[in-house]
């Protein structure tokens, strides 16, 4: 995460304009972790081919592990051992949810790109903000 500070104030200006350019050369150059539409489920060891979308692993997660909307967030595919804080009903999180998110992010990469700079996995649509916080310059 090395934040490099130009000091030279002169070439502002420019510096500002190339920052932007090398910030959408590290974009297009990163690659997507997973492109695959598939991935084998390791719930339990279940093995079974999911489609990686959101609607299709709640569906499977819920059909084949029996897993509903406020089941505990506690992941058992293979031996993770992730445990999301669940809050209530009426806060808009529930166990589902968080397992979903957790899967595809962790499990699965989807979605996610490799930075080029740092070798940090990003969410693809985060990846402009990341470099441009992480590793462009900032001027006041
Ligand atoms: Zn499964
Ligand atoms: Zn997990
Ligand atoms: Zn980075």
């Amino acid at each position: 995460m090395a934040n490099q500070r130009s000091n030279d104030m002169s070439l502002a200006s420019l510096s500002s304009e190339l920052n932007y350019i090398h910030a959408r050369v590290i974009v297009q150059s990163a690659q997507l972790i997973n492109s695959d539409a598939t991935a084998a489920c390791a719930w339990e060891g279940c093995g079974e081919e999911i489609d990686i979308r959101a609607p299709e692993i709640e569906r499977h997660l819920h059909t084949a592990h029996g897993v509903g909307k406020y089941s505990p967030a506690i992941c058992r595919w293979g031996n993770c051992d992730f445990m999301g804080f669940v809050r209530g009903r009426n806060m808009g999180h529930d166990g589902m949810s968080i397992l979903r998110r957790h899967i595809a992010q962790e499990h699965l990469k989807r979605g996610l790109v490799i930075c080029p700079t740092c070798g940090d996995e990003i969410p693809a649509n985060s990846l402009t903000g990341h470099i441009k916080r992480e590793h462009l310059d900032r001027r006041p």
